[in-house]
């Protein structure tokens, strides 16, 4: 499909537009004009954009409505067999829409409904076109009903960290790692990190199996033949790169953390007991990052112990992956995996980010304070880390972008992780630690359940230490070469081999 909107380099405005809308959607009703004005004409219908216009995947999300709920119905079978599914969805539009798109990669789509009347559809790419039979209003509600065979190999692949993405078989099962725009492999969604709806999950499962999604065991039937149902509410609204559904020979272990939390590991069966010396950590690790960043923003929480060869962790909604090599080694490597994915919940999944530009503030804030626990609890000192860090980052610079910076190719490279916890450090050896301290908590607490962006960030870091930062931020998140580290003349940065 045609781009309706040009790719810009840096943030364009179609992006903040968009995010803006979604953080007034989370928030409440948007305000209403109570001026009386003359009634204009409605405007004709005309079609959705096919994207929000991210600068990096400009395709991703979609324009003309919000998502109000998703609800999966997968009919299960086994790790590569595919399966039928249904996803329906409910949403408003914010345009009178002709047509409208959805993300939606492979499959076999084989039907979608309007408001219970049969679409017509096309697939572009990863663009799922679908007209209705009649117009849709603006500000009209509607229900939007796909079924399709899901396809549950379906893989791709980055040369950066993430590595393979999209649905990952287990011996046994499955789980996703939807990061970053693999939620479309799952089912046609409205993917792009700013974006979040509630989910329904039903799935049934072949006797002997269980399954674990975000949110809340709501039901659980078993029908003729044996086959489980099972029913999960995330309840609270999640991003489509943050979806976890994972099928498998679970053992559920139950845990509470500060003032109640609920925490529910779901483990591989013959996992349960050699991780079960680190993920009982869970609770001291939620203390830990509460005094840091303020209270837990979700109403649950867990470790998934995926039962895969996965190189790397991700933290889906109240319910982190963790490939089961993170939880059997050293207490150092597996605390850090597991402080690591933790802190995403308040930084990168409650804080969501308005575009792909601002991923160092959700990566660079978890690589931050995986480091900083674990200086506390055996590992490597945060300043020996740093220093290393400080040493690459014209290299990191040269490669893979600024921090804030980052190309499509480059995203999940190392300079947005050490890369950017070091930003988060010059910060802090610049304002001290009670100011650093207090800018922390009020990011992660103002900017809760809402998508924000690295300019976000440096409005607050202004704000809330009462000097104006913005100058001593800039070239660290976008500029060519790395600025002096604050306290540390010493300090030297490598030159750049091409
Ligand atoms: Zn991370």
């Amino acid at each position: 499909m045609n781009m309706h909107r040009t790719p810009r380099r840096r943030r364009s405005l179609p992006v903040l537009a968009a995010a803006a809308t979604v953080a007034a959607a989370l928030t409440g009703p948007p305000a209403r004009a109570t001026a009386p004005v003359a009634p204009a004409a409605p405007a004709a219908p005309s079609p959705g954009a096919p994207g929000l216009g991210d600068p990096l995947l400009p395709l991703d999300g979609n324009g003309g409505y919000t998502v109000r709920h998703y609800t999966l119905d997968f009919d299960w079978q086994a790790p590569r067999t595919p399966f039928a599914a249904t996803a329906t969805i409910r949403a408003t539009a914010t345009q009178a829409l002709s047509r409208f798109d959805l993300d939606f990669a492979g499959n076999v789509l084989r039907s979608v409904t309007v408001d219970g009347r049969a679409a017509t559809f096309r697939r572009d790419g990863d663009e799922l076109v679908i007209t209705p039979a009649a117009a849709l209003a603006d500000g009209r509600t509607f229900t939007v009903q796909a079924a399709y065979t899901a396809d549950p190999t379906q893989v791709r692949h980055r040369d950066d960290a993430i590595s393979d993405y999209g649905w990952i078989p287990t011996p046994d099962g499955t789980v996703l790692y939807p990061q970053p725009n693999g939620a479309k492999m799952v089912f046609p969604a409205d993917d792009h990190p700013s974006l979040r709806a509630p989910f329904t999950f039903r799935v049934t499962t072949p006797p002997g199996l269980e399954a674990v999604a975000n949110g809340r065991l709501a039901d659980r039937t078993t029908a003729a033949g044996g086959r489980v149902r099972w029913t999960y509410e995330s309840g609270q609204p999640v991003t489509p790169q943050y979806v976890q559904l994972a099928i498998g020979q679970f053992t559920f272990v139950d845990r509470t953390g500060p003032h109640g939390l609920p925490i529910r590991d779901a483990v591989p069966d013959a996992l349960a007991a050699p991780t079960e010396r680190y993920l009982k950590l869970t609770p001291d690790h939620v203390a830990w990052l509460e005094q840091r960043l303020g209270p837990y923003p979700f109403d649950r929480y867990g470790v998934l112990v995926g039962d895969t060869d996965l190189g790397v962790a991700l933290e889906t909604q109240g319910l982190a992956l963790i490939p089961r090599a993170d939880l059997l080694g050293t207490r150092v490597n597996a605390e850090a995996n597991m402080v690591h994915e933790l802190t995403h919940q308040w930084l990168g999944v409650s804080v969501a980010l308005k575009s792909w530009s601002d991923l160092w503030l959700s990566e660079g804030h978890a690589r931050y304070y995986e480091r900083l626990h674990s200086e506390a609890h055996g590992g490597d000192s945060l300043a020996t880390a740093m220093r290393q860090a400080y040493r690459r980052h014209d290299q990191w610079r040269h490669d893979a972008g600024a921090p804030a910076e980052p190309t499509e190719p480059d995203l999940f490279r190392k300079m947005r992780y050490d890369g950017s916890a070091l930003v988060l450090y010059a910060l802090r050896e610049k304002v001290g630690d009670t100011a650093f301290e207090r800018i922390e908590r009020a990011w992660s607490t103002r900017c809760r359940g809402r998508a924000a962006g690295t300019q976000d960030f440096v409005d607050l870091v202004s704000q809330v230490s009462g000097q104006d930062l913005s100058e001593f931020l800039h070239p660290w998140l976008h500029g060519p070469t790395t600025p002096p580290m604050p306290g540390h003349p010493d300090w030297v940065v490598d030159p750049v081999a091409e």
